[in-house]
């Protein structure tokens, strides 16, 4: 009944504070129950398996308004879609991606696929071949919510991917700030030494910016800069200031 909707979370380059990304976030208004949160959602839809259909829907719009600016001359900058861990049973997902978004003429770096860290705990082997063929059709891959409760440290050595999100818990109050700035540190410079990018995410406050400028994360996603938000607010923002 298009109750979803794509909202956009901008992405900024830490140093200069220039938009160079963004994430598709879902928001379910429902006509029943008003605007329901993903926290609330998405768990169920991971257990009755909607959730791929999901994702596949977010990653067609995605690839359309990319298309569609791309058509209108704009700069446009890369997109990342969530990818849930439930598709990775499948075998044939690189193709299944890639077939989506060709269907709008977009070239694929423009485009970002984020898995999600519990991700990495299954069939470690369809997951390597998926990322190497995303990767081999120039699609970007990221880690998300890195350090989030499980150690991907293994991945990180395994598989070839582009960025690495670094989780919003890093950023959130804890009873001892120096520890916290130590493990965000030499994170930064463990993904920088792999020759991938680090972006941080639910990054609220300038200090946090002005720390993550000194020790060269790369890009910040956070209510700092930005809220998610809908697609043609997003539009504005980027092309016609
Ligand atoms: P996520 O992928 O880790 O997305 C980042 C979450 O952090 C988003 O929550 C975003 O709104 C929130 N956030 C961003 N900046 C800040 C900040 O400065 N402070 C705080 N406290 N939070 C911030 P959201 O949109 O509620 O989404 C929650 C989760 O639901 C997402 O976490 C993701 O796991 C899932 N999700 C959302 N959309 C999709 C989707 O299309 N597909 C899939 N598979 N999962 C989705
Ligand atoms: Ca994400
Ligand atoms: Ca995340």
């Amino acid at each position: 009944n298009k109750e979803f909707i794509v909202y956009l979370q901008p992405k900024y380059a830490t140093v200069t504070e220039k938009l160079s990304g963004a994430e598709a976030l879902v928001r379910w208004i429902s006509k029943e129950k008003g605007f329901v949160s993903p926290g609330s959602f998405i768990p169920i839809f991971e257990k009755n398996g909607f959730i791929t259909k999901l994702d596949d829907y977010m990653l067609e719009s995605v690839a359309k308004i990319q298309g569609d600016w791309i058509k209108e001359g704009k700069e446009v900058v890369p997109i990342s879609v969530n990818i849930s861990r439930i598709h990775f049973s499948n075998p044939n997902l690189a193709d299944h991606i890639r077939d989506i978004v060709d269907k709008y003429d977009v070239p694929h770096h423009v485009i970002e696929l984020e898995l999600t860290e519990s991700a990495f705990f299954d069939d470690k082997n369809i997951l390597l071949n998926t990322v190497k063929k995303l990767k081999e059709y120039g699609f970007e891959v990221s880690m998300d919510d890195f350090g989030a409760g499980y150690s991907s440290l293994n991945s990180l050595k395994d598989l070839p991917l582009d960025i690495v999100k670094l989780d919003g818990e890093f950023f959130r109050d804890s009873d001892d700030k120096e520890r916290g700035e130590i493990v965000v540190r030499d994170a930064i410079s463990l993904v920088k030494n792999l020759n991938m990018r680090i972006v941080a995410e639910g990054i609220e406050t300038k200090e946090q910016v002005e720390f993550l400028a000194l020790h060269g994360c790369d890009l910040i996603q956070g209510y700092y800069f930005a809220k998610p938000m809908p697609i043609d607010e997003f539009q504005k923002s980027a092309f016609e200031d």
